[in-house]
């Protein structure tokens, strides 16, 4: 009896066993099967994903970007509709650029960032919006468009909310934190790539802009590479060689506009030490136009670029010469009366002394005594004419080595009878060694005579009692030539200092100035690499400073060159 007991409680618990394997193997094929389908949502998941960035990230146009964040939400979401709106600035309105479903008909729409809705509340809160159905109340996605569920994401990058994606179901079923995570990663990736797409449209336009300007430009502009090859080039550019754009790239500035030019290459070498260098003027023989050039290092660049701006000056140097001939003339007016009284002098002693011999048969000692004095006093009458015809002379600039204690003495000729007449005192130390200077001899006079002309104008307006001195003094200083001229008139006031090298600026009546010799002066001298400047100032008088550089024989060659 004991054994069928015992027989049959392992026979229970064998059954018991049994089922309970099956019951426990039933339960495990279960959970691998819900892990396997949780495996294959994530994969599908993870592929969709990858798929939506790939269509995010393909296309810099925004709405091209729009559209499949708001179909991904749609389709692998289980939302019955999607939307998502943008901002084009902190004041413009929400427009919806892309919209699928349900919320389809809101494409195109526009909704003021200020009115009601889950929308704009997400945009002015810059967190998730989740809403659903509460009772009675529905909530509305914008102003007149009740959802059952919705969840809104503010777009944002940088600090900046932009716009937002939304999804919307119409049925009471809540979004999952699953869900409302994916969502959120959805709007991150579209927030990106329609950031991207804005900064290449900024960059893009600001290009555009760079370009519009710099061709809207009237002078020529050029980047060139270290070789000194063409990168690029405005229109103004293209238009001084008679090319296109395109066909100006490449090739050499040099050799585009001048067939070559040492001083032009002087000064890139200049630019491209990053050296302060002044802008040079050189005449092209293949354009037949004085071009004024300068040109500056590129920072940021390839080894050696350079930025070169070229303005066509020639009509400009036209005028400039023009107004010179024209100062010079005026110049020589006020100079003649002086000069025909100068002149009678000597005239007076040549037909007189003529006249004796001609009455007067004495010893032939006598005679060539006279005829020495005839033939100085001829000698001088020439000089002077000859200084007159020389200054009021008419030509384009040349180059030549001078000696500028030369021109002040010529010059001073000039003025003699001036000072006599005015009875004013000309002191002049020039020192006995100055480097020569390379320059155009006529100019370099008139700038003389104007800085002369202006001291004794000063001075002869001083009271009686006030001293009546111009003073000249010539000398080397630091490989430079200097000339100082200083008067003791009643100077220039501190307050018109900075105008009177200002064309037609003058203190003076209409016919003891025209306002042009300082600003004339001041041309000649910087066209020459020289300075000229008011050094000094007071009630004691006025002193003018001008200064020429020792220049080198690659100028002078350059300056003196067929075409130049
Ligand atoms: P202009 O002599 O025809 O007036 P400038 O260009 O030579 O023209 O000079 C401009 C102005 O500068 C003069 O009108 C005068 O006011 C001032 N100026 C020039 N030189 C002197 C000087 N040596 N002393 C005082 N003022 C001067």
């Amino acid at each position: 009896m004991m054994g069928w007991v015992i027989f049959g409680i392992t026979l229970i618990a064998a059954a018991g066993w049994i089922g309970w394997r099956i019951n426990a193997r039933r339960h495990l094929s279960t959970a691998a099967e819900r892990t396997r389908r949780e495996l294959t949502t994530r994969t599908n998941e993870l592929f969709s994903f990858q798929e939506l960035s790939y269509a995010l990230f393909e296309s810099l146009e925004q709405d091209a970007i729009a559209q499949p964040a708001v179909q991904y939400l749609t389709r692998f979401l289980n939302a019955d509709g999607a939307l998502l709106a943008l901002t084009l600035d902190e004041e413009s309105p929400l427009r919806i650029v892309a919209a699928e479903g349900t919320l389809e008909l809101l494409r195109e729409k526009e909704f003021s960032r200020e009115g009601a809705g889950l929308i704009t509340v997400a945009m002015r809160q810059k967190h998730v919006e989740i809403a659903h159905t509460e009772g009675m109340d529905r909530p509305e996605l914008v102003s007149g468009v009740p959802v059952e569920v919705a969840a809104v994401v503010p777009l944002r990058t940088h600090g900046t909310t932009f716009g937002v994606l939304a999804a919307v179901r119409d049925t009471a079923v809540p979004f999952s934190s699953e869900e409302l995570k994916q969502i959120t990663t959805v709007a991150t990736h579209a927030s990106n790539a329609i950031e991207n797409s804005r900064l290449f449209e900024l960059v893009k336009t600001g290009k555009e802009q760079w370009e519009a300007t710099v061709d809207a430009l009237a002078n020529g502009m050029a980047v060139l590479d270290g070789e000194g090859r063409i990168r690029r080039a405005n229109r103004a550019l293209a238009e001084m060689v008679d090319q296109s754009i395109p066909e100006v790239m490449g090739t050499q500035l040099c050799g585009t506009l001048f067939a070559g030019s040492a001083a032009l290459e002087e000064h890139f070498a200049c630019a491209r030490r990053h050296e302060a260098c002044q802008p040079i003027t050189v005449r092209s023989p293949l354009k037949g136009r004085t071009l004024r050039i300068s040109a500056a290092g590129m920072p940021g660049t390839g080894d050696g670029w350079l930025v070169v701006q070229i303005e066509d000056v020639t009509e400009r140097d036209a005028l400039e010469a023009q107004l010179i001939q024209q100062e010079k003339m005026a110049a020589v007016g006020q100079l003649v009366s002086g000069v025909a009284h100068e002149l009678n002098n000597p005239l007076s002693s040549i037909s007189g002394l003529a006249e004796f011999l001609l009455q007067h048969e004495g010893p032939i000692e006598a005679k060539s005594k006279h005829l020495k004095l005839i033939h100085e006093q001829a000698e001088r009458a020439g000089r002077i004419v000859r200084n007159l015809l020389a200054f009021a002379r008419r030509g384009p600039a040349e180059a030549d080595y001078l000696d500028l204690n030369e021109i002040v003495r010529q010059t001073t000729q000039l003025i003699d009878y001036e000072l006599k007449l005015r009875e004013i005192k000309l002191e002049t130390d020039l020192a006995s060694e100055l480097p020569t200077v390379l320059g155009d001899r006529h100019e370099l006079q008139q700038v003389v005579l104007n800085l002369l002309t202006n001291a004794i104008q000063a001075v002869d307006g001083n009271q009686a009692e006030e001293p009546r001195t111009v003073r000249l003094v010539t000398m080397e200083d630091d490989g430079s030539t200097v000339l100082v001229v200083s008067d003791t008139g009643p100077g220039v006031p501190a307050d018109l200092s900075s105008q009177i090298f200002t064309p037609f600026f003058t203190t003076k009546s209409q016919d003891q100035g025209t306002g042009l010799g300082l600003s004339i002066s001041y041309r000649i001298v910087t066209s020459h690499g020289g300075q000229l400047e008011l050094s000094e100032t007071g009630p004691d008088g006025a002193t003018f400073q001008l200064r020429l550089p020792a220049r080198s024989a690659a100028e002078l060659l350059e300056r003196n060159s067929p075409g130049s």
